[in-house]
């Protein structure tokens, strides 16, 4: 059987493996735009920094593929789908027959509809071109003594390349809109102390600011905010969420609404086309975070193998951000608004420290843990094991409680 993969980031290899892994022999065949083997994205991070080098980027060397039987062709864009003939149409012209196709072309950076978008010095993060490139021009502006950079974004990306960008030697301002950093990983208690951690890194940060505009002569040089401020900017960089890449899908003529739909077993509404990762929405949901895309990739390389062999029933969200000194990780609901949920809470400005258990029939399922490494696998089992927790529930966040008590008594 033959089965075609679009894409190649981790929704795309964990499929392949999976395929490669339960029917070993098959031919496997990936296309991707990009130039690169696979790699992680959180680690373009780094190479923004400059903490590490591009070869030692690359996931995994060619015999990882070869040995798998997964052809990986680099710089091929998927530009049709023929569901009624089963073949997709690459770049060039040629035609590729599938038995099985997955469609994992995950996302990219929404650009905000701001005038001055497509100025030089303006820059979105998704891929290693993309850190290259925002390093290059990093350097530029240090070279000609410029340092004012604003990054537009709270969330997530925003704070990990602001801290990047800081590590190289740039005056960082954050513009969120919202009136606190992350309101998706952090609720508002737990966003002071988290703002002064952020703060003590030297990056300034501006909340409740929406940026009107970015303006330019030749190259960037102010981004105007919509009280009024200018903020002066040799660097702009958008970190403004993601937009899955449907065109292929919806021009097929399959079902897509935010995402490509999918349902349990990750099928589309075509016959023989499945979808992982960013591009898939799984009831109304699109988490575009890496354990989401690992296992609806498991599922689907399952499924793709054998029908109806495995089921997708939803990722708990789990984020960590990663950025030098400052250790948070979120899983699960951290906010819920609607009634029958418990909150214990810990915050310690002091030491920079706040956790959040919350709590539903007696069972965690949602955390917040700043500066609290130690917690985060114990918790992440509870949540995920749903354990009662309810005799221990006034202890659970005493320094003294061993939490792996509670799952191995
Ligand atoms: C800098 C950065 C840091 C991140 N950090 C984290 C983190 O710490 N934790 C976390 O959970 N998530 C993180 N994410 C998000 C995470 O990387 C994504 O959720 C994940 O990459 C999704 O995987 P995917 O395989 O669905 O899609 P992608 O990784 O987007 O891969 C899709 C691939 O398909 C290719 N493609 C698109 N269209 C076509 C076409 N027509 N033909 C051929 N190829 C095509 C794309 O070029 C791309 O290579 C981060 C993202 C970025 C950018």
């Amino acid at each position: 059987m033959k089965f075609v993969i679009a894409g190649n980031g981790i929704a795309a290899i964990t499929t392949a493996r999976t395929i490669s892994n339960q029917a070993p022999g098959s031919q496997i065949e990936i296309y991707t735009d990009e130039r690169h083997p696979f790699y992680w994205r959180p680690q373009l991070i780094q190479l923004l920094a400059g903490r590490l080098h591009l070869e030692k980027l690359y996931a995994y060397p060619p015999e990882w593929y070869a040995t798998r039987g997964i052809e990986v062709h680099l710089g091929t864009r998927v530009v049709q789908l023929d569901v009624s003939g089963q073949r997709i149409l690459l770049e060039d012209g040629t035609e590729v027959f599938y038995d099985r196709l997955l469609l994992a072309v995950g996302s990219s950076p929404f650009e905000p509809p701001l005038a001055g978008m497509g100025e030089d010095g303006v820059f979105t993060l998704r891929t290693i071109e993309d850190a290259l490139d925002i390093k290059t021009y990093a350097q530029q502006c240090l070279a000609a003594g410029r340092t004012e950079t604003v990054v537009i974004g709270g969330g997530l990306l925003g704070l990990e390349c602001s801290s990047a960008l800081t590590s190289l030697g740039l005056q960082v301002t954050v513009l969120e809109h919202g009136p606190w950093l992350l309101h998706r990983q952090i609720d508002e208690k737990g966003s002071v102390v988290f703002q002064e951690q952020i703060e003590r890194l030297g990056i300034r940060v501006m909340t409740n600011a929406v940026p009107e505009g970015i303006l330019a002569s030749g190259s960037v040089s102010q981004v105007a905010v919509e009280d009024g401020r200018r903020l002066p900017a040799c660097l702009v960089l958008c970190a403004t969420g993601v937009r899955p890449n449907v065109a292929l899908a919806r021009d097929a003529g399959l079902d897509v609404n935010k995402g490509i739909i999918v349902d349990h077993r990750l099928r589309t509404s075509a016959e023989h086309v499945y979808a992982a990762g960013d591009v898939a929405e799984y009831e109304g949901q699109l988490p575009c975070i890496i354990p989401a895309a690992v296992e609806q990739g498991r599922v689907a390389g399952s499924n793709m193998v054998e029908p109806d062999s495995a089921t997708y029933r939803g990722t708990v969200p789990s984020t960590t951000l990663n950025v030098v000194g400052l250790e948070l990780t979120s899983i699960g609901q951290i906010d819920p608004r609607e009634e029958g949920y418990e909150e214990l809470r810990q915050a310690d400005a002091a030491t920079g420290v706040y956790r959040k258990l919350v709590l539903r029939d007696g069972r965690i399922v949602g955390a917040i843990l700043l500066g609290d490494r130690q917690r985060v696998p114990t918790v992440t089992k509870l949540i995920k094991q749903r354990t009662d927790v309810s005799r221990y529930k006034d202890r659970l966040l005493d320094d003294d409680v061993d939490l792996e008590e509670i799952i191995h008594p």
